[in-house]
């Protein structure tokens, strides 16, 4: 099939350091769009389109470019990066995207955009990556907790989820207490390669109105937990791991970017010191943990991926305030990196939005809102930086991982049938 493309020149030079917030976020300009490319010099956009646009088609789609477009870069500011450790000239031994060998070996397998399943190895990765973090939470005695999957609807809209990142939410449904409808939907849901068919069949009013989302992050659960009260003896430092959930389109692509990936974090909820205390002695010792591993990476000042009317004032604010430090490990096969974790601070975000405030006696004024933080590592993105530096071979592979992996393994079984 001959490709389709649409070049479209940008209302307002895109700055470099904006090239992938707007190459992102036309992922969600419309339906019709396979892939969009930001030329380097910020002057073209390339939209690689699945069907031939009619005349007003195309302008439609101009148009929303346009506006994504002048909301990120109209006026843009460049902030200045903040680079706290800077560790990408340690030696590397692989130069390969891993997926492909992943998939060939049956190491992983995709089941959908943004969905894919690991073998023993990557799994594996994941639990030695696992044990450093678990590590670093018994450094600061973190309580662990459990969160579920889903979240209310209610918990994101008081916490304004729905304005910073609506490309990004995944809603979960059910078939309405009905029994003719569920009987309809018994006897007509089928499936195509990729979408269930019985769901246009029995049409959207099958569906209960939506009340829960698949949780995006891991802490939330945490603050709501603890809101509208005091917060009990005025610090509180928990860990815990869950399945997250962002939609992120044609951004989709392989280990890198998933749907449902995995997120270990340690959050710290207190006073204001407390918080940016525990941040940074959670970066230092990281920083150890990462140089005994040998990952090549830096450490540098972020912003969120907000949607477009939030981008410009929230990462602006994130990026005056610091609130935002990325780790971003090298990926030697493009010469680029990529956030494996962040080490982040709310201020008193949660604290004045939930209603939780710090009681009698904790330095700040009874009542004021607690302040919160959180070191959050995304686990499938550590195991598949490490295998992008080190390949898939375990004799490859750095000692501690190596040796770890070994004893710490599961016994094999041991007749052998
Ligand atoms: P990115 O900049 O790559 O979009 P982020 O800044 O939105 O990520 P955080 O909100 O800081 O990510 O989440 C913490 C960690 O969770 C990230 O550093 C990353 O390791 C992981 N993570 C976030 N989004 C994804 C995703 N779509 N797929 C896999 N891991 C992810
Ligand atoms: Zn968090
Ligand atoms: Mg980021």
């Amino acid at each position: 099939m001959p490709e389709i493309t649409l070049e479209i020149v940008p209302a307002v030079v895109i700055p470099t350091h904006l090239t992938g917030e707007v190459q992102s976020k036309l992922a969600y300009v419309d339906q019709g769009i396979a892939k969009a490319v930001v030329s380097a010099d910020g002057l073209h956009i390339t939209l690689h389109l699945h069907q031939q646009p009619n005349s007003a088609e195309r302008s439609r789609l101009e148009e929303k470019v346009q506006r994504v477009v002048t909301s990120l870069a109209r006026g843009a500011i460049q902030p200045k990066v903040q680079v706290l450790e800077d560790f990408m000239d340690r030696p590397v031994r692989y130069h390969q995207d891993p997926n492909d060998v992943l998939l060939a070996r049956g190491e992983m397998s995709q089941e959908a955009q943004g969905i894919f399943t690991l073998g023993p190895l990557v799994t594996r990765l994941i639990e030695f990556f696992e044990n450093q973090f678990l590590g670093l939470a018994a450094s600061f005695n973190a309580a662990p907790y459990r969160f579920p999957t889903l979240i209310p609807a209610r918990y994101l809209e008081r916490v304004n989820y729905f304005r910073a990142f609506p490309h990004s939410l995944s809603f979960a449904t059910h078939l309405r207490e009905d029994l003719d409808v569920i009987d309809d939907f018994a006897q007509h849901a089928a499936c195509d390669h990729e979408h269930l068919l019985g769901a246009l069949n029995t049409s959207a009013e099958s569906f209960a109105p939506i009340q829960t989302l698949l949780s995006p992050a891991v802490c939330y659960h945490l603050y709501f937990s603890l809101a509208d009260k005091p917060l009990p003896g005025g610090q509180l430092v928990a860990t815990a791991v869950g399945n997250c959930f962002r939609y992120e389109s044609f951004n989709l692509r392989s280990l890198e970017r998933l749907w449902n990936f995995t997120m270990r974090e340690i959050i710290f909820v207190g006073s204001k010191d407390f918080v940016l205390q525990n941040r940074e002695l959670a970066r230092q010792e990281m920083a150890q943990r990462l140089e005994k591993i040998g990952l090549a990476y830096r450490v540098e000042s972020a912003n969120d991926p907000f949607f477009i009317g939030e981008f410009r004032k929230q990462a602006a604010f994130q990026s005056a305030f610091q609130l935002k430090y990325e780790i971003r490990a090298s990926l030697p096969f493009k010469n680029a990196t990529l956030a494996v974790g962040s080490y982040n601070y709310h201020q008193d975000f949660f604290g004045r939005n939930l209603n939780i405030s710090l009681p009698d006696g904790s330095g700040a004024p009874a009542g004021a809102p607690v302040h919160t933080g959180c070191v959050a590592f995304g686990l499938e993105r550590m195991a598949y930086a490490f295998l992008a530096q080190f390949g898939p071979e375990p004799a490859n592979w750095p000692a501690v991982v190596r040796d770890w992996i070994k004893t710490s393994a599961a016994p094999q079984n041991p007749g052998g049938a």
